[in-house]
């Protein structure tokens, strides 16, 4: 069976992502904030959707990119760089894109960085001419070496990248990094950035038909109402007519502020969706400037 026609036959979507690792709990923990939920035993790698038709795969997340492609499933949680990377890959063997981004989730955020030995000087990439380059992304790497005409030879490398020059199997690294500890342990420096990274929502490069294609609808809705509610903080309280201009002037990077006058009442209660975390110089700053009664509620859901 082609890989249309085995995608065709299911009517429930599949999505895949890492059984453990860095993007496994975040994963799954954002799929919940959708309020999808699995039917889930120790050790399982297939999970049945228990009140929709959204069943999960728990898979290596280097799997992932391929799994999309073969239509084995419909959409994966997998870092940008892993995606990339297979991309790179199919482009160098000369296959169609088979999947793409969706969302940015804002989860397992790193970068895809050059490192070199803390006590080189750097200049620029002119540095790498004619050195050894160790990484686990060598087709999106041998992509930049040739395109910027770096003359440096790639280390393919599945792992533990970072001490590769310490074994002599390369002069310096492409890796990924995070907090930098890792290199730092190593004595190793950043350079240089090839790729901003974080998790993201890939699916199939075109639209899913019939009915897995609303069922990817409401996954997707769903995705962005938590995406939009992360984040966000409900602030209310109440104020005194004439204070309201100088209160709205404290909201202006809010959404849709909203102003009300209590029944009954000389007062006004005002709210307003803030991002981001709402600090006590914040909450202060409103006091003063007349708010009464203040309140702050994290957001669970935000529909369009
Ligand atoms: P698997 O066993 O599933 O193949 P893995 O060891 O390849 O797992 P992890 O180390 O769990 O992968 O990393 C998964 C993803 O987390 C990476 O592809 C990357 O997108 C992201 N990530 C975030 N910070 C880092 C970091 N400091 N080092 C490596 N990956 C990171
Ligand atoms: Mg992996």
């Amino acid at each position: 069976m082609n890989v249309s026609a085995r995608a065709a036959v299911r009517d429930r979507l599949r999505i895949a992502i890492q059984k453990s690792g860095r993007l496994g709990t975040p994963a799954r923990a954002l799929l919940a904030a959708c309020g999808f939920t699995w039917c889930e035993e120790r050790e399982q790698l297939f999970c049945g959707g228990v009140d929709q038709p959204i069943d999960l795969l728990l898979v290596r997340d280097d799997d992932i990119p391929g799994l999309i492609a073969d239509g084995v499933c419909d959409f994966g949680i997998v870092g940008r760089n892993v995606l990339a990377e297979e991309a790179a890959r199919r482009s160098e063997s000369n296959l169609a894109d088979a999947f793409t981004e969706f969302r940015a989730l804002g989860i397992g955020r790193c970068r895809l960085d050059i490192a070199v030995p803390v006590e080189w000087e750097w200049r620029d990439t002119s540095v790498l001419a004619g050195l050894r380059i160790a990484t686990s992304h060598p087709c999106l790497v041998g992509r930049w070496i040739r395109e910027a005409a770096i003359g440096a030879e790639v280390v393919a490398l599945a792992g533990s990248v970072e001490i590769a020059p310490k074994l002599g199997q390369a002069d310096v690294v492409c890796d990924l990094v995070s907090t930098g500890a890792t290199l730092a342990a190593n004595r190793l420096k950043p350079v240089m950035t090839l790729l901003d990274s974080e998790a993201v929502l890939a699916g199939p490069a075109t639209r899913l038909d019939g009915p897995r294609g609303a069922i990817a609808d409401v996954l997707l809705q769903r995705l962005d109402s938590a995406l939009r509610a992360e984040d966000r903080r409900l602030v209310m309280f109440e104020a005194e007519r004439d204070r309201v201009p100088a209160l709205l002037d404290l909201l202006a990077d809010a959404e849709t502020p909203t102003t009300m006058r209590i029944d009954g009442s000389e007062m006004y209660a005002m709210q307003a969706v803030c991002r981001g975390a709402f600090t006590w110089q914040r909450l202060d700053d409103l006091r003063r400037a007349g708010a009464r009664r203040l309140l702050v509620a994290a957001v669970e859901r935000m529909l369009a």
